[in-house]
């Protein structure tokens, strides 16, 4: 049962992430926003969230590179609504570049945004969910969490690493009423990927459509894209009553990509 539940959903002020915490709230539940963006746009999106879903949906400003203020986003959320029954670790981000040009910097920031960050939320939100006796967390990894592309080597190494915490915290908190899974998504038409395309549109002298269908095609079987709703309706069954033991699992949404 998902209604009044209370879920916290990293990068959630954009695409896959306000999807999930959208999804969520389409359940009744209440919801945490996290991410970058206008403030304006933002507000809009968390009034928007309790109009038309009739629940209260509360934003933090966490950086989730910063321990700090992730423990402090898990605290508010815990003082607003009295828990954090659903984390869902989805913060992210990209950069492209061969190993022995990737900048040590960018390295970091991509290791800090997508593996780091999963391993403060579990932290700070695991003791209240083992008090309670419930718990999910659902921690959206990658194809690439799964198999390798070139170029991407401190991503593929996160979300690599993404998949395997996502298994420790499945041991640990095994007898907890506590799942832990990860989503591993293929191509999902959103601001990170358009970036992707249009420079891949740029280099390779195409225009956006073109390069899109590409893109695409190059990696999934399908050659269509996940809709960010498709994910969020993935993660809503992974916290429903129907998934009480899939555990320590990794559900890839890709059009067929890893099944190559
Ligand atoms: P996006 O760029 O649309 O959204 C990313 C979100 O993360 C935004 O809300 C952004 O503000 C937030 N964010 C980035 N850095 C942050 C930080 N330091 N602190 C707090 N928030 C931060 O990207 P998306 O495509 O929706 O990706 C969401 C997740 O899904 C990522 O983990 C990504 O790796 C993963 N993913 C995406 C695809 C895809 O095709 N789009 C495929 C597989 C996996």
């Amino acid at each position: 049962m998902i209604r009044g539940k209370s879920v916290v959903v990293t990068g959630s002020t954009s695409g896959i992430g306000l999807a999930v915490a959208r999804a969520f709230a389409a359940e009744g539940a209440n919801v945490t926003l996290n991410g970058f963006g206008e403030p304006e746009a933002i507000e809009q999106q968390r009034h928007d969230i309790e109009e038309t879903f009739g629940v209260t949906a509360a934003y933090a400003g966490a950086d989730v590179t910063k321990p700090v203020e992730i423990a402090e986003m898990i605290d508010g959320a815990e003082q607003t609504f009295g828990a954090v029954d659903v984390l869902v670790n989805n913060a992210g981000i990209q950069f492209v570049a061969k190993l022995e040009d990737f900048p040590v910097e960018k390295w970091d920031a991509v290791i800090a945004t997508n593996l780091s960050s999963v391993f403060h939320t579990c932290r700070c939100a695991l003791p209240g969910m083992k008090r309670r006796g419930w718990g999910r967390i659902i921690n959206v990894a990658s194809a690439h969490g799964l198999v390798a592309s070139a170029e991407k080597a401190a991503y593929v190494a996160a979300k690599h690493g993404v998949v395997g915490l996502t298994k420790v915290v499945a041991i640990e908190t095994a007898q907890d009423g506590i799942t832990s899974n990860a989503i591993c998504p293929g191509w999902v038409l959103t601001p990170l990927i358009e970036q992707q395309i249009e420079a891949f549109a740029d280099t390779a002298g195409k225009s956006f459509d073109e390069a899109k269908r590409e893109f695409v095609a190059e990696k999934q079987p399908m050659a269509r894209f996940t809709r960010p709703e498709d994910v969020g309706a993935l993660a809503v069954f992974l916290a429903g009553d129907a998934a009480a033991t899939i555990t320590g699992a990794s559900y890839s949404i890709d059009g067929g990509w890893t099944a190559q």
